[in-house]
């Protein structure tokens, strides 16, 4: 942990203010925080900008934030916290910025079954976030024969109409971030990275590998202005893709969509034939406990639902999980873009229920990694959201003092084992 008054690691053998340290690692914890929060911030709201909307109010504060992790050293854990909830805030609003960016571009999401196997013929496999890249490589390889096909983060493309009215947007092809390099190299077409999370390419692969936008990574190809034809002439270059059978999976539920079912679904709380709901979602990671995730939604009772959303949730979503008198038991919203919707769902459900979040039959079990997760964290906290678990370990910048005070707050718990969560939350 980094000492912003030391300007040494906090506690090592540089550091010559023992006794100072013990706080300045709380701020340094603070502050990190922060910074990873403005990053999921700036994430979200670029992406809207590259849609044409903006918002001035995001905008200043990300100025005052960053300008506070260097002036604001005067060490006040009730301001930083402050800062952290208007983080959260801002992060909500970004959030929404870019839900109204895709759905009037693209229309609204609805919810889609997407094939993950592959069509005979060239193909371009393309991962990341940015829709508008998507959008226009669709545009650029109608009619050339070559198929495109989305990659983990990319999944809930296929559920906005004006994504999916190009046949040639095949399927989805592999999982989450972290698988990205044996999948890629098993995929003989061409490969384009939008954004993150998109991880440093194998040699057996490299020359077939394009970024643009955002992503960047070393020896590959950059394409600029959205002019994909290298892409495109690659993928004509390489052995066509064979014919090849896969599942069927379901995405696309935007909170339009579930809240159209909203008193249906009401109606079978209240006659106690769905007990509880559960939001499993959030980033993935390849540590094995991840696995506690799996376990989970295979151990949820069957008279529970299950919301999802992010790479965590390729961990199930091949599981037939059945319905409850129409209402699907496992419903992916989308990707960790898409978790405006599920504050959306949460917040109308409660509204719905007259009763707060807190109060409703539902506990959020997340699984964080990346800067969007701790916006996402911080946008639950200002929305005043309890009970939360989060796993598989506590972020390593978050100081035992900082975790103490979001437990003490927010009652922010740790995963422990599937049975002993599940027991707790349902009794
Ligand atoms: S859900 Fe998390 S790990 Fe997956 S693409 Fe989004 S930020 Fe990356």
């Amino acid at each position: 942990m980094f000492c912003y008054q030391c300007e040494q690691t906090a506690g090592g053998t540089g550091c010559t203010k023992v006794g100072v340290c013990g706080k300045n690692e709380d701020l340094a914890s603070l502050q990190d925080t922060l910074i990873f929060g403005l990053k999921g911030i700036a994430a979200y709201a670029y992406h809207a900008r590259e849609l044409g909307y903006h918002d001035e109010e995001i905008d200043s504060f990300m100025e005052e934030a960053l300008f506070a992790t260097l002036t604001n050293v005067d060490f006040d854990m009730e301001r930083h916290l402050e800062l952290l909830l208007k983080c959260g805030a801002m992060n909500l609003k970004a959030m929404e910025l870019l839900d109204k960016a895709h759905v009037e571009r693209f229309g609204a999401p609805t919810p889609t079954k997407v094939f993950t196997g592959t069509k005979a013929g060239p193909g371009i496999l393309v991962t990341g976030h940015d829709l508008l890249d998507l959008y226009e490589l669709l545009k650029q390889t109608e009619g050339t024969g070559v198929n495109v096909y989305t990659h983990g983060e990319m999944l809930p493309a296929h559920a906005y109409p004006e994504l999916r009215k190009f046949p040639h947007l095949v399927g989805n092809y592999g999982t989450a971030w972290q698988n990205q390099r044996s999948e890629f190299e098993e995929f003989p077409g061409a490969i384009l990275g939008t954004t993150n999370c998109v991880l440093i390419p194998k040699e057996t692969y490299k020359d077939r590998m394009f970024t643009c936008g955002v992503a960047g990574l070393p020896g590959v190809t950059h394409i600029k202005n959205r002019d994909f034809t290298p892409v495109i002439e690659k993928a004509k270059s390489l052995p066509p893709l064979p014919e090849k059978e896969g599942k069927t999976i379901t995405t696309g539920f935007h909170h339009k969509s579930i809240l159209g079912l909203a008193d249906h679904i009401i109606t079978l709380v209240k006659a106690g034939k769905i007990r509880h709901f559960f939001l499993v979602g959030g980033c993935d990671g390849a540590k094995k406990v991840r696995s506690y995730y799996t376990e989970f939604v295979q151990k949820v009772p069957q008279d529970c639902v299950v919301l999802t959303l992010g790479c965590g949730k390729y961990r199930f979503n091949y599981l037939d999980l059945g319905e409850i008198e129409g209402i699907p038991r496992l419903i992916d919203i989308g990707q960790c873009n898409n978790a405006y919707s599920a504050i959306q769902v949460a917040l109308a459900l409660a509204d719905a229920f007259g009763c707060s979040v807190n109060e409703l039959p539902l506990s959020l079990v997340l699984s964080w990694f990346e800067q969007k997760a701790v916006a996402i964290l911080l946008t639950l906290f200002h929305l005043g959201v309890k009970n939360i678990r989060i796993g598989p370990s506590a972020p390593a910048f978050i100081s035992p003092n900082v975790l103490q005070i979001l437990q003490d707050k927010f009652n922010l718990q740790l995963i422990t084992t599937p049975e002993e969560d599940l027991k707790a939350i349902l009794g």
